[in-house]
C-alpha cells in the first residue's frame, strides 16, 4: 500500500512550485494533474506516468468520483502516487473528497501548500492584500455556487474571487447589491504568474469590460483595499493598464 501526497503546482509557472513540492514531486512513481498545470513541471519526475484528470468538458460529478477512485487503485498499486493541484490544494481544490476517499481505503496521505491565484495576482500587480491601518482582512471567494448561481457579497477590506472569469459584468452586478459602492476599485488579473500575465483596472460598475481582455483565460478579481495602487488612489474609471502586453507588442 502507497500513499498520496498532494501538491500546490502553484499558479502556472513551473518555478512557482515550493521547493518541498518539487522534492515530493521527484519522488513520485504516477502524477495525476489538472489541466492549469505548467507542462514543465514534468522535469521534476520524467519517468513517472503522467496522467490528464483535467475535468474541462466532462460532467463535474462524475468526473470527481472517477478521480477518486482511481486515486484510491493508484496507491494500491504504487509506493507514492502525487496528485497535483493547480495554486495551493486547500483553495478550491476539491481537496476534502479526495482526503476522504484515501481515509476511508486506509490510504496515508500529506498536503504540501502552494501558492494560490490569489497571491501570485497581488505579486504581480505590487499591490498588498492588506494595508496597515486601512485593509485588515482579505476573503478568498468562489463566485460561483455548486448549483451554479453567482454570489457577490462584501464581508472583508479585500476580496479576491475565483472562477468569475465568464461572468465578469454579473459578478459586477452582485457586488453592488451585496453593498459595494459602484465606484470600488477592482484589479482584475488572469493567468498570475505566467510570461503573459495581463492585468486591468476598473471601477466596480465598469467591472463588464474586463471581458473584452481577459476571456477565456483563468481570472482572479480583487475588490476593495487591495485593489488600489500605492499611491491609495483608485485608477481612473475605465483605464486599462496592461503593462506586459503592451510591453511585449
Ligand atoms: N487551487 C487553485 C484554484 C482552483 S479554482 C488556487 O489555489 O489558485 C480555479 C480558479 O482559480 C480559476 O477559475 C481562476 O479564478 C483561478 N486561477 C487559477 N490559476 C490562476 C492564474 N494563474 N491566474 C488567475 N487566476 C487563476
Amino acid at each position: 500500500m502507497g500513499r498520496v501526497i498532494f501538491i500546490g503546482a502553484g499558479p502556472g509557472a513551473a518555478d512557482l512550485i515550493t521547493v518541498r513540492g518539487a522534492q515530493r514531486l521527484a519522488s513520485a512513481e504516477v502524477v495525476l494533474f489538472d489541466a492549469l498545470t505548467d507542462p514543465a513541471l514534468r522535469m521534476h519526475a520524467p519517468r513517472a506516468r503522467w496522467i490528464d484528470v483535467g475535468k474541462r468538458g466532462f460532467a463535474r460529478a462524475t468526473a470527481q468520483a472517477r478521480i477518486d477512485t482511481l486515486l484510491v487503485q493508484l496507491a494500491q498499486e504504487h509506493a507514492v502516487v502525487v496528485r497535483l493541484k493547480g495554486g495551493d490544494p486547500s483553495i478550491f481544490g476539491r481537496l476534502e473528497e479526495e482526503l476522504l476517499a484515501l481515509r476511508a481505503a486506509g490510504i496515508d496521505s500529506e498536503v504540501v501548500p502552494g501558492v494560490t491565484a490569489a497571491l501570485a495576482a497581488a505579486a504581480g500587480a505590487q499591490r498588498p492584500l492588506t494595508r496597515r491601518g486601512r485593509g485588515r482582512s482579505v476573503s478568498l471567494t468562489t463566485a460561483v455556487t455548486h448549483d451554479g448561481a453567482l454570489r457577490g457579497s462584501q464581508r472583508a477590506d479585500t476580496e479576491v474571487f475565483y472562477m468569475a472569469g465568464r461572468q465578469l459584468a454579473g459578478l459586477g452586478r452582485r457586488l453592488q447589491a451585496g453593498g459595494w459602492p459602484a465606484d470600488a476599485p477592482v484589479c482584475v488579473v488572469s493567468r498570475a504568474g505566467w510570461n503573459d500575465e495581463l492585468r486591468s483596472d476598473h471601477a466596480l460598475h465598469d467591472l463588464g469590460h474586463a471581458a473584452l481582455v481577459h476571456g477565456g483565460r483563468p481570472t482572479v478579481v480583487t475588490v476593495g483595499v487591495g485593489a488600489l495602487a500605492l499611491s491609495g488612489v483608485a485608477p481612473a474609471h475605465k483605464t486599462l493598464l496592461l503593462e506586459k502586453a503592451q510591453a511585449s507588442v
